[in-house]
C-alpha cells in the first residue's frame, strides 16, 4: 500500500525515532510500504519519519543510480550493490569516514528542491534487518550518501540544516511556501476529524 509522503513543515519531521524494540508482522508491512511509496515516487531512500512514524527505521534503493557508483560491503563480503536492494535498516549505527566530497541531493518531504551538501565519502553502518539478524555495511559513494542523509531523518536532522547559508538562502521562499502549505493541510486534517468525532 502506498503511503502518503509528509512533506516539510510537519513536525514530525523534526522527531528523533524511537529505537524499534520488537521486528514484527507490523513493523515488516510498514516496511514493504515504505518501499512500495518510495519505489513509486522515484526516491532511492524514505525514512519511518516522512511517513509519519517516528523510530529507527529506513528503506533504500539504489539500484537505478547509475552515474554515480557506490562501492558495498555486506557483512565484510563484497557485494553488489544492486542486489542487495531494497535495503531496510533498523537501529542503524553510523560511523563517518574521514574524507568528504560535496554530492547534490534531492529531498521526497521537499519537492523541486535539490541542495549541494558536504558529506562523508564513505560509512561504516551497523543496524539489523527485517529478520533481526545483525548487519554490517561498509559503503563508498552514492549509497554512503543517502544512508547519511536517511539517518539524519531518523535523529530529526533535515538536509536543508547541512546547506550552505547561500544555498538555503535561495530556497527561502519555497520552503516558506511549502512548510505553510503544510501546516494548513495539517489544520484541515485536524478539523475534519473534530467534526466526524462529534
Ligand atoms: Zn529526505
Amino acid at each position: 500500500m502506498r503511503l502518503s509522503i509528509v512533506q516539510y513543515g510537519d513536525p514530525v519531521l523534526r522527531a528523533k525515532g524511537k529505537r524499534i524494540e520488537q521486528i514484527d508482522d507490523a513493523l515488516r508491512e510498514l516496511a514493504a510500504n515504505m518501499i512500495e511509496t518510495m519505489h513509486a515516487a522515484n526516491g532511492v531512500g524514505l525514512a519511518a519519519q516522512q511517513v509519519g512514524e517516528a523510530i529507527q527505521l529506513t528503506v533504500l534503493d539504489v539500484s537505478q543510480v547509475e552515474d554515480r557508483p557506490t562501492i558495498l560491503k555486506l557483512n565484510g563480503q563484497d557485494v553488489n550493490p544492486a542486489g542487495v536492494m531494497p535495503l531496510v535498516l533498523i537501529n542503524p549505527e553510523i560511523e563517518l569516514g574521514r574524507e568528504v566530497e560535496t554530492g547534490t541531493e534531492g529531498c521526497l518531504s521537499f519537492p523541486e528542491m535539490t541542495g549541494d551538501i558536504e558529506r562523508a565519502k564513505s560509512v561504516h553502518v551497523r543496524a539489523q534487518n527485517l529478520e533481526g539478524d545483525r548487519i554490517e555495511i561498509e559503503t563508498t559513494g552514492f549509497l554512503a550518501r543517502a544512508i547519511q542523509h536517511e539517518v539524519d531523518h531518523l535523529n530529526g536532522v533535515l538536509f536543508i540544516d547541512r546547506m550552505s547559508s547561500g544555498a538555503k538562502a535561495s530556497l527561502s521562499s519555497k520552503l516558506r511556501r511549502l512548510q505553510k502549505e503544510t501546516q494548513q493541510g495539517i489544520k484541515h486534517r485536524q478539523k475534519a476529524v473534530a467534526e466526524t468525532t462529534l
